[in-house]
């Protein structure tokens, strides 16, 4: 397959070019559409890159918030990573886990082990897990991932599970897919092949293309929630961001489907990294303004945020387009059992638990969901797309929110939860017009009370 019909760069730089100085009529008006929920055009995302306005920044963050709740309504869904194994064979400069990284403590965990991080992560109220290793066929191959994923199902009750591995061939991502796998989530890290190719110097994942065409054969082996973003910090934000949106694209017009999350990565020191400094250091007002333009241009793709960005931006973020957060994580494997900062992929910048992780979310008036309930009811790929592009999903969404709120509220939560929480659901059930709607929330919060769990719509 010739690949730059996906990644063009000529493509990628003549749109920069071309709307470098675009008007701050013309940024108006396309921040104004966007607010329509059918996406901008790649012009448009570039133009938007390439704004430095401060006045034209609120204007687009204003619109991010928007669209934020129009789709998806006031929920934020929390999860948590679990890292099954640090061995790798690459060398990606930039990671602690690179196979030259005489330092780090390398470490597969048994089945025993990952049976207790899963029981750790669901112990702290975790429904959503997302498994990560690094790559090495002898020890995190297709069946150490199946495994991983079977036992961490079989261990108590994560309902969902999304993996972030290696790309691998159509046979693979078959065993995946019937392991039951949520998303399928790779980052092409950078779309700039140059950069790639010294960021990645030895090991299967120098093939540039072969990762960029992973998504097809994910596709291809039935797995249709697919998830991507680059590394920020490793070339030019404004070319991987627009590139990240043309590989979306792409996925689009050929398969009918786009992403069904973009994850937004920034670049972090890490143990013996082969990167004296960052290469393209993303500033924070660069990272917010990101976020928002990823959330006009696809409305209805979910944004990740991870516990690489700290305190005070996270809660930030939460008001900009983030759909999706990481909570009370830890990168290591075996790391909810014991910390160990020589077996990290990087260092947490965000230490919070996720009990006061849930409390930020809702002080701010953002419903935590750890709902499951799209990927067990088959709205995926495609199915889910149509629903969140005609803005139906924020029914369901809010919906099973409340219900598994009031779950944690029950068997997980503090005291100070408790009552955020309750309040929480009290007010946004006064607020639901639709008596019918209303009712069924009750009757269902009414049988969770009673004991009953994982009721979703
Ligand atoms: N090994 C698999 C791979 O590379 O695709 C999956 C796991 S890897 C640990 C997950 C992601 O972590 C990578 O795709 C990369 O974007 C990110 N990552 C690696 N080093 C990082 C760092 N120093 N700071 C932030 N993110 C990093
Ligand atoms: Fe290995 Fe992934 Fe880290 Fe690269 S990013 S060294 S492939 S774990």
């Amino acid at each position: 397959m010739d690949t730059n019909k996906i990644i063009s760069e000529n493509q990628i730089n003549k749109l920069l070019e071309d709307y470098r100085n675009t008007t701050k009529e013309e940024i108006l008006r396309i921040i104004e559409k966007s607010q329509e929920c059918h996406g901008l055009t790649l012009g448009e995302v570039a133009a938007l890159l390439q704004t430095e306005d401060e006045g034209l920044m609120e204007i687009l963050f204003d619109a991010a918030r928007f669209i934020k709740n129009k789709i998806y309504g006031k929920r934020i869904v929390v999860f948590a990573p679990l890292y099954t194994s640090n061995e790798c064979t690459n060398n990606c400069l930039y990671c602690g886990f690179r196979a030259a990284n005489k330092k780090l403590h390398r470490k597969t965990l048994s089945k025993e082990e990952i049976i207790h991080e899963a029981k750790s992560i669901e112990k702290q109220g975790h429904k959503r897990i997302l498994l990560v290793c690094g790559e090495d066929r002898r020890s995190t191959g297709i069946d150490h991932i199946v495994h991983a994923v079977k036992t961490t199902y079989e261990a108590g009750d994560i309902r969902r599970i999304n993996v972030n591995t290696a790309p691998m061939e159509v046979e693979d991502f078959k065993k995946l897919k019937m392991a039951g796998i949520g998303t399928y989530q790779i980052f092409q890290e950078t779309y700039h092949r140059e950069t790639y190719r010294k960021m990645h110097p030895t090991g299967a994942k120098a093939d540039y293309d072969y990762r960029l065409t992973a998504i097809e054969r994910a596709l291809e082996a039935g797995i249709d929630d697919f998830g991507i973003g680059p590394l920020l910090g490793l070339y030019d934000y404004k070319f991987d961001v627009l590139a990240t949106l043309r590989h979306s694209q792409y996925m689009d017009e050929k398969y009918g489907v786009g992403p069904h999350t973009i994850s937004v990565p920034r670049l972090k020191p890490a143990l013996d990294s082969g990167l004296k400094e960052i290469p393209y250091a993303v500033s924070d007002k660069d990272f917010k303004k990101i976020v928002a333009i990823y959330r006009l241009a696809v409305p209805y793709t979910g944004i990740i945020l991870s516990t690489r960005e700290n305190a005070t931006l996270r809660d930030e973020l939460l008001n900009l387009g983030i759909s999706q957060i990481s909570a009370g994580s830890k990168t290591n494997p075996g790391g909810y059992g014991k910390e160990d900062k020589e077996a990290k992929q990087f260092e947490n910048s965000d230490e919070r638990t996720l009990d006061e992780m849930l409390q930020v979310i809702c002080e701010q008036g953002h419903i935590p969901s750890f709902c499951t309930a799209c990927y067990r009811k088959e709205r995926t790929g495609n199915a889910f797309m149509e629903l969140a592009k005609d803005a139906h999903i924020d029914g369901f969404c809010q919906v099973n929110a409340i219900l598994t709120l009031k779950e944690n509220l029950l068997d997980y939560a503090s005291e100070n939860m408790v009552r955020k929480g309750n309040t929480l659901i009290n007010r946004t059930l006064n607020e639901i017009k639709d008596a019918s709607i209303r009712n069924l929330i009750e009757e269902r919060l009414g049988q969770i009370e009673m004991g009953k769990r994982d009721l979703y719509l």
